[in-house]
């Protein structure tokens, strides 16, 4: 994954580093305890709420959420990840592309 960058207080598109991305889907990962393969998983989007598959969480063992971005000046999809593991919470680009429906 790669360390998502910030200017300014801006968070920079990995592809471009252009400064104007927009935010799509929101998906949040809850565990009921560590390692828990249970948990809350909701997908967000200006259209539902729905529930979704925990296999899409950014950490392996703790909670995680992702932000699916679209980006003005390129056509990068980039996907942030922001995650806890072992007690730290990283925020690093997930992907270039769309996460495929589960
Ligand atoms: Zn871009």
């Amino acid at each position: 994954m790669k360390q998502a960058s910030i200017y300014d207080g801006i968070l920079q598109c990995p592809s471009c580093l252009g400064e104007h991305l927009h935010q799509k889907i929101v998906s949040v990962f809850f565990r009921d305890s560590e390692e828990s393969l249970t948990g809350k998983f909701l997908r967000i989007d200006e259209k539902k709420v729905e529930k979704t598959l925990g296999d899409k969480n950014p950490s392996s063992r703790r909670d995680g959420l992702l932000i699916e971005f679209w980006c003005e000046e390129c056509d990068a999809d980039p996907i942030l990840a922001i995650y806890q593991r072992k007690g730290y919470t990283y925020i690093h680009w997930h992907s270039m592309r769309k996460l495929v429906e589960a």
